[in-house]
């Protein structure tokens, strides 16, 4: 039995819910199963006219369509079944409501926000099953006194830690307040008067704390110096592709004449992809300033062919960056070079990693049912993903 989705809802106990706008389904709609081309597993495997099992917010199964006998089955003709987007980076969207405006109601049903003040902390922790795009966070990044990000942000963005005692202690408070990631930045800015970096053993003390306690570190590099002491240091994720470096006090490209990623640069990414050190571009934000061209996609491609693994952000909402589905950063990272199915999978799997979350971003067995349904294959048309057929976060249809 295949229903429309207006059938289908209409058959659900939830009707009264529908009457409001905006909000979700107040009955969770229980067992069903969306049918189409499904994205299956860690590698977003084409499986056509198979169907998702979903029942109690899980993903039950993905079986054969035509197998399905025991619940309603939804989908269009033609359609494609995939899991939520995952925004690995951004910031300032804490509150639950704003989050599902304009995260959760535009296909994106999770957000990684490496960076936010104390305060925002017990918002970003609320996020009610089926109502809001989850949220991984941070809290304010670990700062050395002087260094990123207090010289250019808001001082409520940095927690000042002095030594590597403090350090441990930091991460263990934020932790106690919900933090599920710890950030930290390798950021000289701009010579000749370098900010300072964390010293080896602080940064160390930072991660070895966060790793005994599960959380993720992410790590700012945009200069290459910053990525060897990252490295060394053991941080989970590079964020911002590293794209310059200086060479007597001047900015230059990370690239040699012929525009290939420099030999020592080369090295440190083949470190990260033999360590599993994921890498989240943020090629939106990057491509807004004076240094969009190789120099940001180069060191995407190099590192894609090299087995790296990515995660999708935008850094929204720094340089005019927009909330929504993240079309421009797949684009650009289309423009690196990925296939369309590879741009896909950094933003489910490889976002996922990048946020620690190991419940959603894959389509398999036990994962929460954060799903998309989209009316083309997105891997061969990312435009499909602009307007989802149907968004359903925890098992809930949202849209
Ligand atoms: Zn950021």
């Amino acid at each position: 039995m295949v229903l429309s989705r207006r059938r289908f809802l209409a058959s659900l106990a939830g009707l009264a819910a529908l009457s409001l706008p905006g909000a979700a389904l107040a009955a969770p709609p229980g067992k069903y199963a969306l049918a189409g081309r499904v994205l299956s597993g860690a590698d977003l495997r084409p499986l056509d006219n198979h169907a998702v099992l979903v029942e109690n917010g899980l993903i039950e199964a993905v079986v054969p369509a035509a197998s399905v006998a025991d619940r309603p089955v939804i989908g269009v003709p033609g359609c494609t079944v995939l899991p939520g987007i995952i925004n690995a980076h951004c910031h300032r969207i804490h509150t639950p409501e704003d989050r599902r405006k304009r995260w959760l109601e535009h296909g994106v049903t999770a957000v990684g926000d490496p960076g936010s003040p104390l305060d925002a902390m017990a918002d970003l922790a609320r996020s009610p099953a089926g109502t809001t795009a989850t949220a991984a966070f941070s809290g304010p990044m670990l700062a050395v006194p002087g260094g990123y990000p207090l010289p250019v942000h808001d001082p409520k963005y940095g927690l000042v830690v002095r030594s590597p005692r403090e350090a441990g202690d930091a991460v263990r408070r934020l932790a106690d307040r919900g933090a599920t990631m710890i950030k930290l930045a390798f950021e000289p800015g701009v010579m000749p008067r370098p900010w300072p970096m964390p010293d080896p053993a602080t940064a160390r003390d930072a991660c070895d704390t966060a790793r005994r306690i599960g959380l993720t570190v992410r790590c700012h590099v945009q200069d290459l110096a910053g990525l060897e002491p990252a490295l060394d240091a053991g941080v989970h994720t590079v964020e911002h592709v590293p794209h310059r470096r200086f060479v007597e006090g001047r900015p230059r490209p990370v690239l040699d004449r012929d525009n290939a990623v420099m030999p020592a640069y080369a090295r440190l990414l083949e470190r990260m992809a033999r360590d599993a050190v994921i890498l989240t571009p943020t090629l939106d934000v990057l491509s807004r300033s004076l240094w969009n061209g190789p120099a940001l996609y180069e060191p995407v491609r190099a590192f894609a062919a090299m087995g790296g693994r990515l995660a999708v952000g935008n850094d929204y909402p720094y340089l005019r960056t927009e909330a929504g589905m993240v079309l421009r950063e797949l684009e650009l990272l289309g423009r690196a070079g990925l296939s369309g199915r590879d741009a896909l999978r950094a933003a489910t799997v490889g976002s996922a990693a990048a946020c620690g979350f190991t419940d959603r971003g894959i389509i398999a067995r036990g994962m929460r049912a954060d799903l998309l349904v989209t009316d083309n294959d997105p891997a061969a048309d990312p435009g499909a993903l602009a307007a989802p057929l149907h968004i359903v976060k925890d098992g809930v249809f949202v849209a």
